[in-house]
């Protein structure tokens, strides 16, 4: 199980943070790193040392220009965060998501992601919006901070023992694939194009609607087929919206002329 959680860290300014996290993982048995825009060099002699021999990690770790490629094939995309936000998202420990992750692995094409942010400003607003739930590690509300390879080792190791602590799978039925980061990405594009060509949404006076959207479908946890239903309904929706606006400007009196 262990080896379809991956681990991504946005924006880090310190290879000895990318080397201590490399260690804090191999440590718990988690081996895929993912880089997303990194603000230094990510091998340095720094990260070699404080990876104490778990550098093979960095060294196989992509490295992706955003989060939505770093996490596109993922079905459980998890936002770690020191502080909270101004649009409350479903908020986890990191126990309460070890207790989730074998039934959230159970289905063969499952991947989770946990998402770690930049050491001085954490993750955006628009980064935190991208995850299905938060992960608060209970600190001293008035120094909330931990380091960024320490975040890693107390979350890596509360999967750890979930994953130790789970019962062997029985012959139960595979579950139904749930719908993947980049096929719920490309139904919010669908969604907010037909909510404009249908008059509803003004990107100009967005007014948190596609972020209330976007956290109302991802609370939902849609299988794959049921966001090709919703697909379906869009492209109809917009197909309908097309013909009664060429009907309406052929009703127009100088319609044509
Ligand atoms: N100053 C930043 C914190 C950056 S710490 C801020 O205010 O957001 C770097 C990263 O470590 C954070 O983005 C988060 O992913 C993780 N982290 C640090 N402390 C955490 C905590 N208490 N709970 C969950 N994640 C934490």
């Amino acid at each position: 199980m262990l080896e379809r959680i991956r681990i991504v860290l946005v924006g880090t300014s310190h290879p000895g943070n990318i080397g201590g996290t490399a260690r804090a993982m191999h440590n718990m048995g988690l081996a895929d790193l993912a880089l997303v825009a990194p603000r230094c060099e990510p091998i340095t002699a720094e990260t070699v040392s404080r990876a104490s021999g778990a550098d093979r990690l960095v060294h196989q770790a992509p490295t992706f220009a955003s989060l939505e490629d770093a996490v596109s094939e993922c079905t459980l995309v998890v936002g770690a965060s020191a502080r909270s936000r101004t649009l409350p998202w479903p908020m986890t420990t990191p126990r309460q998501l070890g207790e989730r992750l074998p039934a959230e692995l159970a289905g063969e094409e499952s991947r989770v992601a946990l998402v770690f942010g930049r050491e001085d400003s954490g993750l955006t607003n628009a980064e935190m919006q991208r995850c299905h739930a938060h992960v608060h590690i209970p600190t001293n509300p008035d120094f909330s901070s931990l380091n960024l390879a320490a975040a890693i080792q107390v979350v890596a190791y509360e999967c750890r023992l979930a994953c130790m602590e789970a019962p062997e799978a029985g012959d139960e039925a595979a579950p139904e694939p749930l719908a993947s980061h980049q096929e719920l990405e490309h139904y919010f594009d669908h969604l907010e194009r037909t909510l404009i060509d249908i008059g509803f949404h003004d990107p100009a006076q967005p007014r948190q609607l596609m972020a209330r959207l976007r956290r109302f479908t991802l609370r939902a946890r849609p299988e794959r087929m049921e966001m090709n239903i919703l697909r379906g309904i869009l492209t109809a929706t917009q197909r309908q919206a097309a013909s009664s606006d060429r009907q309406d400007s052929s009703d127009t009196p100088d319609a044509g002329s």
